[in-house]
């Protein structure tokens, strides 16, 4: 097997004296791991493309027992050096590159992913200033962009709309909205205002480029940073130790 694939690297590590393990996104073929024989002495066949967050364009084969997978060559398409140099940036991409990985099983919505996290990072290297916030967007839009994307338009229970609710909640299991007088029965419950709804439902269609001049409340970004760090743990089955907090 061989193929020519565009990719964003995740992670790097050394082996032996030369030689390299990549972990890569790749569009259509979700995370993996290849080695690059040689990689870190060899500028022609790879010059100098592996490092976390480079976008690359990889020729991949596969060992002829189909053990494990390596790289032939490589090709930088576009490096972060702005976000690389400031350490605040660096470590948001660096959550959100885990949160990533973690959140991305197989090849399925990897398409969105690698597109997501491209956009991200091209925001990040931008001159302008990164608000701390973009990781909880970020995350939020990942979460909603796996088949887990909550409905946030009416109760669960008796179907009203959410601007006739009183005292809505968000149901975190059931990823739903509910009334504060239905809520009996349906589990973890979060009281939620309408413009956090609100909030919850541009994120989910938004892309990156949008979130540097996305402005909420500070009580909204509290409640959405606590529905969203829930409903991941709860769906995906991540606390804050992987992936890094989108709280801020
Ligand atoms: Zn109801």
């Amino acid at each position: 097997m061989e193929y020519t694939a565009k990719a964003l690297v995740l992670k790097v590590g050394r082996f032996r004296e030369s030689d390299l393990w990549v972990r890569l996104l790749a569009p259509g073929r979700g995370v993996f791991t290849a080695f690059a024989f040689g990689g870190c002495r060899s500028r022609r066949r790879f010059c100098g493309c592996f490092d976390p967050m480079n976008q690359v364009q990889v020729r991949v084969k596969s060992d002829p027992r189909g053990r494990y997978l390596h790289l032939s060559e490589g090709r930088l398409l576009a490096c972060h050096r702005r976000l690389r140099s400031d350490q605040a940036r660096l470590g948001m991409a660096v959550n959100c590159l885990k949160f990533a990985e973690a959140v991305q099983q197989g090849p399925e919505g990897s398409e969105e992913t690698y597109r997501l996290l491209c956009e991200l990072l091209a925001v990040m290297d931008r001159p302008e200033a990164v608000p701390p916030v973009l990781p909880l967007y970020f995350r939020t839009r990942m979460a909603f962009a796996h088949g887990f994307g909550p409905e946030l338009t009416t109760c669960l229970v008796c179907g009203r709309g959410v601007n006739d609710m009183a005292s809505p909640h968000f149901a975190v299991e059931r990823g739903r909205v509910v009334c504060g007088s239905c809520r009996t029965g349906i589990g973890r419950c979060l009281p939620v205002f309408p413009g956090t709804l609100a909030a919850l439902g541009h994120l989910a269609a938004s892309a990156p480029r949008q979130w540097p001049n996305l402005v909420l409340p500070a009580a909204v970004r509290g409640q959405c940073g606590e529905i969203v760090e829930q409903f991941i743990e709860y769906h995906l089955g991540l606390g804050q130790d992987r992936g890094g907090s989108g709280r801020s």
